[in-house]
């Protein structure tokens, strides 16, 4: 647009000295030569060597038509919007061929009009320069904004997991405090109750230290159950497995997929966090990976735990035991394990939705 008025400017400062000569057909034929060229340096991309030819040709016209170099004007701006300033030099060179056949007068017009043509051109260059700049920089900021609205949300993700993190450990003490303290006292209360029903000989008594003892055994079950539920609703899988990896997550790129729900067995859930702790503590101790992939996924029939790094192979040492209680840790829950180390470290471990149910049946 901007553009479409420096031309239109310059064009009607040229149209004088064109119409002033008189006839029709010259001056027509003129305006829409130097229309024509105007049009297609702003069609032709600029950085083509074959933009070029539009000054060339229309120079060359003027030794033909000396009347275009009245519109002359129109291709010295267009010229300087190209930025390639040597080829100034054709047109320049047109004007100085045709010196003789210009009076005084027509001459310096056109020198004044070239001069407006090129302060136009400069002008619009000036602006376009500017026009980019304030577009980079109105793009970095919106990328600094989208980099910013980024930390942001993953600092209120951390801040929810520190949350979730210190809630579940609250929980934790409290269930391990009500175990400790009041499921100890009502146990002594329970043996005193007994004892006390020993050496009672009313029996009226005995029937009432009978109805309190059984009181304080179901205030004991209750107690256990909920401490039971709240120990527990404690074990969050994806939490701890995220504070297991908290460890390494600075040091090599961690890539975490857990589809395994909160409400599976706390037992499973138990098994997989310590084997995650003891791979993470390996990593740390023995690998020299800049990968770690964890997956816990659950299938229709068993759940799955795959713990793998691309660290280099090295011969696993028979020296420790924590790979064997990994290993132990699976058994329990009549789960398989299985280990290699031939591209980086694997552990691979498999529970049985069956078994840990027998499992689990047997033991109660
Ligand atoms: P600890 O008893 O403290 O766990 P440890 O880590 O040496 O000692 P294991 O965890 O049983 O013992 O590991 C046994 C061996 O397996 C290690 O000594 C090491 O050689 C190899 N190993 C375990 N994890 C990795 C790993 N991620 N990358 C490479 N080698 C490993
Ligand atoms: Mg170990």
């Amino acid at each position: 647009m901007r553009r479409l008025f420096d031309k239109s400017v310059v064009l009607l400062i040229c149209l004088p000295l064109v119409f002033e000569r008189g006839g029709f057909i010259t001056p027509v034929i003129c305006i829409l030569a130097a229309l024509s060229c105007t049009c297609l340096s702003e069609i032709i991309p600029k950085d083509k060597a074959y933009a070029l030819f539009i000054p060339l040709v229309y120079s060359a016209g003027t030794l033909f038509v000396p009347e275009l170099l009245l519109l002359i004007p129109l291709i010295f701006y267009d010229i300087v919007l190209s930025k390639k300033p040597y080829i100034l030099i054709i047109p320049t060179a047109a004007l100085l061929v045709s010196l003789d056949s210009l009076s005084g007068r027509t001459l310096t017009l056109i020198i004044v009009d070239t001069i407006i043509a090129l302060a136009l051109s400069v002008k619009s260059l000036k602006l376009d320069g500017y026009e980019k700049k304030l577009i980079e920089i109105r793009d970095d900021n919106i990328e600094k904004q989208n980099l910013l609205s980024e930390r942001n949300r993953q600092l209120i993700d951390r801040q929810d997991y520190e949350i979730r993190l210190a809630t579940l450990g609250e929980r934790n003490r409290i269930a391990r405090e009500i175990h400790d303290n009041v499921g100890h006292m009502l146990s002594r209360s329970i043996l005193q109750i007994g004892a006390m029903k020993v050496i009672e000989k009313d029996e009226a008594m005995k029937e009432q230290l009978t109805s309190v003892g059984q009181t304080l055994s179901e205030a004991m079950d209750s107690i256990r159950m909920s401490v039971h539920r709240l120990h527990d609703e404690s074990v969050n899988l994806s939490v701890s497995v995220k504070d297991a990896l908290s460890a390494i997550s600075g040091e090599v790129s961690v890539s975490l997929d857990c589809d395994i729900p909160e409400s599976s067995p706390t037992k499973l859930k138990l098994c997989f966090i310590g084997i995650i702790k003891e791979a993470v503590s390996n990593v740390i101790k023995h690998s020299d990976c800049d990968r770690v992939t964890v997956i816990l996924r659950e299938h229709p029939a068993f759940w799955q735990l795959v713990f793998s790094d691309n660290g280099t192979a090295k011969k696993i040492k028979d020296s420790g035991i924590g790979l064997q209680n990994i290993r132990d840790r699976a058994m329990s829950l009549g789960g398989v394990c299985e280990i290699d180390n031939k591209n980086g470290f694997r552990i691979f471990v498999t529970v049985s939705k069956k078994e840990l149910s027998e499992n689990e049946n047997n033991n109660n």
